[in-house]
């Protein structure tokens, strides 16, 4: 499956550059091999490879359809700046449980700083990472994912639900809010969520008192301290399971 950031203009594909080295060099796919494409739209064409030559391929639309394997909310990850390479396990995983945007912010209490002039390459490589997780997952669109230098400039476009887990909550045996704040969403409308999540340190009063400003919630996540990996994937595994199942 490929995504494709414009509309099919007619029911034939010129592959564009990636797909083409993706498809033809390293799939070796042949004439009459059949792939998917996912437009902008969200529609899934099916299609044939019909020619190959000249350093150029061409494939044709045998069907269309819509599948609609995505959230019913929109939620959003925010993560201090985790350790290692745990930036790209949170979005790998992240985006094969659903989430649609990723922010990395630098928290107070994060070990791990990015050099400036190295964010952007950063945020290439972890979009890429997004990308194959979402072809493989078969979602419909590509979480987009951002860098956040201050926590004060975050902003909440249309938010319905914003919540932090906090695991102070969490230790004072605080679950109830985040599993009443699931239920309920059953019920709503399109919802669009963000999500705070700490990292190795955890969060600092100070940037609690940022959120709560903002009109975020603290949330504990049950009486286990996950680590901070883990703490925004059990969220939205809790999330689809809370509004699919
Ligand atoms: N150093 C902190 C401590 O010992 O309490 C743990 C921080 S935890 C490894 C990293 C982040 O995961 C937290 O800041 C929080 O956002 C989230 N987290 C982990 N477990 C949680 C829980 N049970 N409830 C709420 N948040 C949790």
């Amino acid at each position: 499956r490929y995504f494709l950031t414009t509309p099919l203009a007619a029911a034939e594909l010129i592959l564009p550059v990636e797909m083409y080295k993706h498809a033809i060099t390293v799939l070796r796919m042949k004439i009459g091999t059949t792939f998917e494409v996912v437009t902008p739209d969200e529609v899934i064409h099916c299609m044939k490879l019909v020619a190959i030559k000249n350093k150029q391929a061409i494939a044709v639309e045998v069907k269309n359809y819509k599948n609609n394997v995505e959230l019913p909310v929109d939620a959003t990850i925010i993560c201090g700046l985790p350790k290692g390479d745990k930036a790209d396990f949170i979005v790998q995983k992240g985006t094969e449980l659903g989430a649609k945007h990723f922010i990395f912010f630098e928290s107070d209490y994060s070990i791990a700083k990015w050099d400036k002039k190295k964010v952007a390459k950063k945020l290439t490589r972890l979009s890429k990472i997004a990308q194959g997780a979402a072809e493989q997952s078969h979602r419909l669109v590509i979480p987009t994912v951002e860098y956040l230098e201050d926590l004060a400039q975050l902003i909440v476009p249309n938010a319905t639900t914003c919540i932090t887990a906090y695991e102070e909550e969490a230790k004072k045996g605080e679950a109830s809010k985040f599993s009443k704040l699931v239920t309920n969403l059953k019920s709503k409308d399109k919802e669009n969520i963000f999500a705070v999540f700490g990292p190795e340190g955890g969060i600092s009063k100070q940037e609690i008192k940022i959120l709560v400003d903002k009109g975020f919630i603290a949330v504990g996540l049950g009486p286990r301290i996950m680590r901070a990996e883990t703490a925004p994937l059990y969220f939205l595994a809790a999330l689809s399971f809370g509004l699919e199942l």
